[in-house]
């Protein structure tokens, strides 16, 4: 088996947990720890020479989102060839893939659920979402024992990745009744999860909810996608370095305020508000969206990071390329009001310009 993971997991003793387990049945572990934080292709490639050398027959992702996104790249390229903008976009892999068990060590990305890994392309600084049917995990493993390692920040980063995965996936124009469903439950879990793990790091019962949240947020992603929070962050990651839960949570509220203006987004937010009980029974849809925004604002702000994009040294002459580049993200066609370049330059304004 290859195990696929990174530096912090393997000084965090989950790694020599997980090899010993094994080895114990008699099967030998081949070990990739040095995955990157965004992995890129580079990361991928090592791991696939990790791989190859080892002759590996399953492939286990142990970590957060980078590491299951390095254990699904890796399981492409060794099982079909080529590089990883091959398999940029959906079902490229025409040969059988390896069996994926996947094992989260953050309540975040839900890529335990996805069958898409995100790959950036280190030349073009592109995220490359690679989606095949054959990469999703044939195993999740959600244990909350292993949440609790994660430093404060990555609790609060991949925790806020988390609720916005739920909230994106409830108004996209590519939901669901089944999509749904999975997105409601996610925020239930994900914003009562929150402020407790973030007052209480040992509190094992609302890390459960948070890891069952993200991993039912990821299940939402799958048949939803996202929408243009995600489509924003992303450049904001790959020019500034903001970490993309971090990007995502200062993004979302505006993303909010500017949905809710089309009366059937509104209503979305409306009923997952309700559902949640943020509401007040007279709320119409425009208060319930904006008590949303706001308490996702709020939500920010108790994590200690920063609630608005100047602490990430955006110059505001920078504006319109990121601008453009969120634009042109696969994910802003999902958002259910049609958002142009101009509209993300008012919402980058928005984010920089918050107290
Ligand atoms: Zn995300």
């Amino acid at each position: 088996m290859l195990l696929v993971t990174d530096p912090g997991i393997v000084s965090a003793g989950h790694a020599d947990r997980v090899t010993s387990l094994l080895e114990a049945q008699s099967i030998k572990v081949a070990r990739f720890g040095e995955v990157e934080e965004n992995p890129g292709t580079r990361c991928v490639e090592k791991c696939v020479a990790v791989a190859r050398s080892a002759g590996v027959d399953t492939i286990i992702g142990l970590g957060g989102g980078s590491s299951m996104d390095t254990a699904k790249g890796c399981n492409f390229i060794l099982t079909n060839g080529g590089q990883m903008k091959d398999y940029w976009g959906i079902g490229k892999a025409k040969c059988p893939m390896l069996p994926l068990i996947a094992i989260p060590t953050t309540g975040g990305t839900g890529s335990e659920c996805q069958s898409f890994a995100l790959i950036t392309d280190e030349e073009t600084h592109q995220k490359m979402a690679c989606g095949d049917s054959k990469a999703a995990a044939r195993i999740a493993i959600l244990d909350p024992a292993l949440t609790l390692s994660q430093p404060p920040r990555v609790t609060a980063c991949s925790g806020i990745d988390a609720v916005a995965h739920a909230v994106e996936t409830a108004v996209t124009k590519a939901r669901t009744p089944l999509s749904l469903v999975f997105s409601r439950e996610a925020f239930r879990l994900t914003i009562t999860g929150l402020p407790r793990v973030l007052a209480s790091p040992d509190d094992l019962e609302a890390r459960g909810w948070m890891l069952l949240g993200a991993a039912w947020a990821g299940t939402a992603i799958e048949n939803s996608m996202l929408g243009a929070a995600h489509s924003a962050a992303n450049p904001l990651t790959a020019h500034l370095g903001t970490p993309h839960g971090h990007a995502v949570g200062l993004m979302l509220p505006h993303v909010v305020r500017f949905n809710a203006k089309e009366p059937v987004a509104a209503r979305a937010y409306s009923e997952m508000a309700h559902a949640a009980h943020l509401t007040q029974r007279t709320d119409s849809p425009e208060q319930a969206a904006e008590r949303l925004a706001a308490t996702l604002r709020e939500l920010l702000a108790r994590t200690g990071l920063p609630v608005s994009l100047k602490a990430s040294n955006l110059n505001q002459l920078q504006i319109p390329q990121l601008a453009a580049e969120a634009a042109s993200q696969w994910t802003a066609q999902f958002n259910p009001r049609k958002v142009t370049a101009t509209d993300f330059e008012e919402l980058y304004a928005a984010a920089l310009n918050h107290a």
